[in-house]
């Protein structure tokens, strides 16, 4: 077998290290100075006046879903494409969940399929940029309902000039291992409304409270943190590094029978390429093994869709069902080599040209 170039790998180094030692020695190792500086670190990065670090993505999910009064009764709508966090957040506030299909060429949720499901109980839409592609915010933002943007996987992309996550009520990060930036474990909360930030600062931990209400754990540590304000250095090299590997690959891919590209992107939207997709019309899981054979791993990059979980009716879900059969991720990352990139290339274009 040869070595393994792996789907997702983290870009940590010394800094990080360093970082991480200080603060052992520091002795403060849980919630203190050092997530107060991540957080005014990240929230100035987005150009946004405060934010809220927390245990998770889907922590921060949970928080901000509260924060907008959702709870027993309410309805939240969310796309079909997209992890189950979404889900799982949605569901522990006692609201229920409306499901739409995405649009056929972005992955990314489809204002028209929005549209058809609200109701009067609709209280938030959740709206997440899927592999680093802005979503339709212009039609989305015309429905006036709170949205809560989901950025966890696309940090620094742009919407008309504009950053994702400064558009909307509130926006959610997850800064899992896999993601944009890491810190191992880890999410935050932006938002321009004040009385909506205290609203999460009061939910995240528990003591030191006036009155009772039923409050959470979902702090940060100041050890999560500091790897937080170092790889927040690293970002814009991050970002630019996935975006030269995208034009590699669409370079070498591009003039192949693929169907390409299913990672093209609205002409409004400045993207990051947090996945590159390839569309896999048929034997997908041979493909898939084939390249793992040559020594790249890649992942359908949603293992089940919502409405799957639901067990609502695949009709009403046609894009998704095709995306869910047919999308590929193959591996896009900062820590990739040059070398690495070459060698994805090669094996990709050679299996490809085995399927034409
Ligand atoms: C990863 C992810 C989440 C959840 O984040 P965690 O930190 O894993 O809890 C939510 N939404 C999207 C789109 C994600 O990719």
């Amino acid at each position: 077998m040869k070595l393994l170039i792996p789907h997702s790998k983290p870009f940590l180094g010394e800094e990080e290290k360093r970082a991480c030692c200080e603060v052992i020695e520091s002795g403060q190792i849980a919630q203190g100075p050092r997530v107060e500086k991540f957080e005014k670190r990240f929230s100035e990065f987005l150009g946004m006046p405060q934010g809220v670090a927390t245990s998770s993505g889907t922590t921060a999910l949970h928080l901000a879903l509260l924060a907008l009064g959702v709870g027993k009764n309410d309805e939240v709508i969310m796309p079909s494409y997209v992890c189950s966090a979404l889900l799982n957040a949605t569901c522990a506030t006692g609201a229920i969940p409306r499901i739409a299909d995405i649009e056929p060429d972005y992955f990314n949720m489809d204002p028209e399929q929005v549209r058809k499901n609200l109701t009067p109980k609709t209280k938030a839409i959740i709206v997440p940029h899927l592999f680093g592609f802005p979503a339709d915010m212009d039609r989305l933002l015309t429905f006036g309902v709170p949205i809560i943007e989901d950025c966890a996987q696309t940090i620094g992309a742009r919407w008309r000039g504009k950053l994702i996550g400064t558009l909307a009520e509130v926006s959610i990060f997850s800064f899992y291992a896999t993601k944009v930036m890491t810190t191992s474990e880890g999410g935050m909360v932006l938002s321009k409304s004040k009385k909506l930030i205290e609203k999460i600062r009061d939910l995240r931990d528990y003591d030191y409270k006036k009155t009772y209400k039923p409050r959470f754990n979902y702090k940060m540590t100041d050890l999560q943190a500091a790897m937080g304000i170092v790889q927040l250095e690293k970002l814009p090299f991050f970002i630019q590094r996935r975006r030269e590997i995208s034009s590699s690959y669409h370079n070498e891919f591009s003039n192949l029978k693929l169907g390409l590209p299913l990672t093209k992107s609205n002409p409004q939207a400045e993207p990051i390429f947090y996945r590159y997709i390839l569309p896999i019309k048929k034997n997908r899981k041979i493909f898939e093994k084939n390249l793992y054979q040559r020594g790249i791993a890649c992942t359908p990059p949603v293992d089940k869709p919502l409405h799957r979980y639901l067990k609502l009716s695949p009709t009403n879900y046609k894009v998704t069902e095709e995306v869910f059969k047919t999308a590929l991720s193959i591996p896009i990352y900062p820590a990739l080599t040059e070398n690495e990139v070459q060698k994805i290339i090669t094996a990709v274009k050679k299996e490809l040209v085995k399927m034409e």
